[in-house]
């Protein structure tokens, strides 16, 4: 296991810290916080680590997720799940996500699920993180006291009963891919059809034969639809990201169109904007999903609004509650181990007293400036965490913070690289590329954190 030294010019003040949820978040917010002396409890509700890469073939009840009291799956990943982002981009900082070359994993260098699953275990073990977790524990509600620390309600799993403790501080890393999103389309619901969310899609071997519409763009609206061209007899995409009136047969397939949005609904038919009509047996919602934080309750101060978590002074602390409450891994459209990983940092040192935070007023000042930006950029609240275009410097802002180094220059190239790729190339991306130069960059790079 590997050791550090705590810097000992700062008077640390030592947590006891609830972590919800041993994703990728969750596990390293835990090394961070122990890593800064904090006690640290975390609370996961699955029997192992990993979070939503835990792939299983098992899919909800309710094929779009509407109701409330089903019984949730949390993971969304489906059995030919190849990483979007090329391995070394996507690992961790310090503990590169590296092929083991001893015959054991997925050498590739955009692997399958098995191989991300394998490398958290890993790193888990690495820094010793499975001693923190207390596995098949649900964290049910998270309430501030009247002494301002917080109670945490949790049960195990198949045991109704419930127990409760103290906390000076909670981190929210429980994920945000198992709450779907739908499409609102008018009339929907008198639709004879079948509808099913890509949140429980796995195979497509249940779309034989049959005439799909898929609407989404997002990386897993890209793959999905060309799973399961292989077996339907016609796959209609239908995208917001294309111009008004698009329709493009896709090249490669015979069987697979591009629609701009939006659709409706005629007598059982789905008409597209641009004028075609299908009959269509399935629509495929991979239109994303909802921030859901059903345990936490601090009287109405954190919300979430048309899908804005606020408020949070740079998506991690609630002005009025921070250090005490935190959230890693709320933005998208990013790299989110490392992120997560800065953001970690950035609340241990918070949490001890060696990061120091501006005053609430001041956080609430800037996280208001931030969303009236936003909204004079007509951009809609439910954007409020996409990063895109800014995510590096976030992350280095993060950096600054916390003292550490930003982001390599490799890794933003290799980034806009595999970006670029995916968008003009969504069928070889992952086994054609010409960065090699980059690659031996971020080799030389992780030089520095031997295996
Ligand atoms: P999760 O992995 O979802 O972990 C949350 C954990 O919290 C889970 O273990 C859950 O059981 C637990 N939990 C939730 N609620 C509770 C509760 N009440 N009590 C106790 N425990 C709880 N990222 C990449 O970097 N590269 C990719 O190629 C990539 N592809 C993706 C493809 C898909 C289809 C999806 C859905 C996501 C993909 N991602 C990818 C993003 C991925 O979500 C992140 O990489 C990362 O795994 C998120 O980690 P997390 O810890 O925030 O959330």
């Amino acid at each position: 296991m590997t050791q550090f030294n705590l810097p000992t010019m700062f008077p640390i003040h030592s947590r006891h810290v609830a972590v919800i949820g041993a994703g990728a978040a969750g596990l390293v917010a835990a090394r961070e916080l122990r890593r800064e002396g904090h006690k640290v409890v975390v609370l996961e509700k699955n029997d192992q680590i990993g979070g939503t890469w835990i792939y299983t073939d098992r899919v909800e009840s309710d094929p779009l997720g509407l109701d409330p009291r089903r019984p949730v799956i949390h993971s969304s990943i489906y059995g030919s799940l190849r990483t979007n982002l090329p391995r070394e981009v996507m690992g961790f900082k310090d503990y590169p996500f590296v092929s083991r070359n001893d015959g054991s994993g997925d050498p590739r260098r955009f692997p399958g699920h098995t191989e991300v699953l394998k490398y958290l275990k890993e790193f888990a073990r690495e820094f010793g993180i499975e001693e923190m977790v207390r596995f098949e524990t649900e964290v049910v509600n998270v309430g501030l006291m009247d002494n301002n620390k917080w109670k945490v309600r949790s049960k195990k799993i198949n045991n109704k009963d419930s127990f409760d403790e103290i906390y000076d501080a909670v981190v929210a890393c429980n994920g945000h891919y198992s709450q779907p999103r739908i499409a609102e389309i008018p009339g929907i619901d008198s639709w004879p059809g079948k509808q099913i969310h890509s949140h429980n899609y796995r195979t497509p071997e249940h779309f034989r034969d049959q005439v799909i519409v898929l609407i989404g763009s997002s990386a897993s609206a890209v793959d999905i639809c060309r799973d399961i061209a292989g077996v339907a007899r016609e796959v209609h995409v239908a995208s917001r990201s294309v111009a008004d009136g698009t329709y493009e047969k896709q090249p490669i397939y015979d069987n697979m169109w591009l629609h701009s949005m939006e659709i409706a609904l005629k007598d059982g038919t789905v008409v597209f904007r641009n004028g075609n009509m299908v009959l269509a047996d399935v629509i495929l919602h991979c239109t994303g999903y909802k921030y859901h934080f059903p345990f936490l309750d601090t009287n109405g101060y954190v919300t979430v609004d048309d899908n804005r978590v606020g408020p949070l002074y740079k998506h991690v602390f609630p002005p009025g509650l921070a250090p005490w409450l935190s959230f890693v891994g709320l933005p998208w459209k990013v790299i989110p181990f490392p992120m997560c990983e800065l953001q970690s940092k950035w609340i241990a040192g918070a949490l001890s007293g060696r990061i120091l935070l501006p005053s609430q007023e001041e956080m609430m000042e800037d996280t208001k400036s931030f969303y009236s930006t936003l909204e004079a950029s007509g951009i809609p609240k439910r954007y409020t965490h996409n990063l895109s275009d800014y995510q590096f410097d976030y992350d280095n802002w993060l950096a600054g913070q916390c003292g550490c180094e930003g982001v390599e220059e490799w890794r933003i190239l290799m980034y806009l690289a595999a970006s670029s790729s995916r968008r003009t190339r969504p069928e070889t991306y992952r086994d054609e590329w010409e960065d090699d130069h980059l690659i031996l960059q971020a080799q030389e790079d992780f030089n520095k954190y031997p295996p």
